[in-house]
């Protein structure tokens, strides 16, 4: 393996985890798969326990709403504090005047300003400058193999997908432990450096 400094270091396995945009997917897929914005940007946020509004903010269960190119989930936490995500179908790249230090807390509010309860309410209870956002990219097409000889494609560098699929993390781990699983047993695909050479 090359360093940025120009040295070299020598490793049995590699395992290259550089994200939905990663700069080393090409060296296990050979051409790139494209990265695709997936048409919709979304924000997230978590209420402050000493927020404005200290009732239980929501139901038991999480919840997602469906409206016209936006949807909104909330989803209750142990400590009873709420985690919510906002979604709306929109150019790539936006960003709200005034950005994450309150922008695009204002930004949601805008958009969802009349939404059944509790939307507004999660939102009044959240602090605004706690307020995430990030457009949706996934891959397309998938890149068919996250491993050649010794580097493995591991989380979103091998099968970056949107987020509302439920599957993204749980992936990551699901794909870390198959692959330690390989490795430990000598798998063809995975072969450490003492039984190959
Ligand atoms: C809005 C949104 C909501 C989501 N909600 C969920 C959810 O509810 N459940 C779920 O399971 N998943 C969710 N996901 C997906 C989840 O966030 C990703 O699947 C997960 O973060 C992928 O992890 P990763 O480690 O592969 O990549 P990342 O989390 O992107 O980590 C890659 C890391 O590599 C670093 N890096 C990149 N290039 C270099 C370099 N050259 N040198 C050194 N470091 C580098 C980056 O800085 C970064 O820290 C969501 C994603 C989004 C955008």
């Amino acid at each position: 393996m090359a360093e940025r400094d120009g040295g070299t270091a020598h490793a049995d396995l590699a395992v290259l985890a550089d994200g939905v945009a990663s700069a080393t997917r090409h060296l296990v897929t050979g051409a790139r798969p494209r990265v695709r914005y997936a048409g919709h940007t979304a924000w997230r946020g978590v209420t402050s326990p000493g927020g404005p509004d200290r009732r239980p903010p929501v139901p038991d269960a999480a919840t997602e709403s469906w409206g016209r190119g936006q949807r909104f989930g909330v989803v209750p936490l142990v400590d009873g504090r709420t985690y919510w995500f906002a979604t709306a179908t929109t150019a790539p790249g936006g960003r709200a005047p005034g950005g994450e230090h309150g922008g695009e807390h204002a930004e949601v509010l805008r958009r969802f300003t009349g939404w059944h309860e509790p939307v507004e309410r999660v939102l009044a209870a959240t602090e605004p400058t706690g307020v995430l956002r990030h457009d949706v990219h996934h891959l397309h097409p998938h890149p068919g193999t996250c491993v050649r000889g010794r580097l493995v494609l591991l989380g979103d560098a091998a099968h970056a997908m949107t987020p509302d699929l439920g599957q993204p993390g749980g992936m990551r781990s699901r794909f870390s432990s198959t692959h330690v699983r390989r490795y430990r047993s000598g798998s063809a695909a995975l072969r450490p450096r003492s039984a190959s050479s």
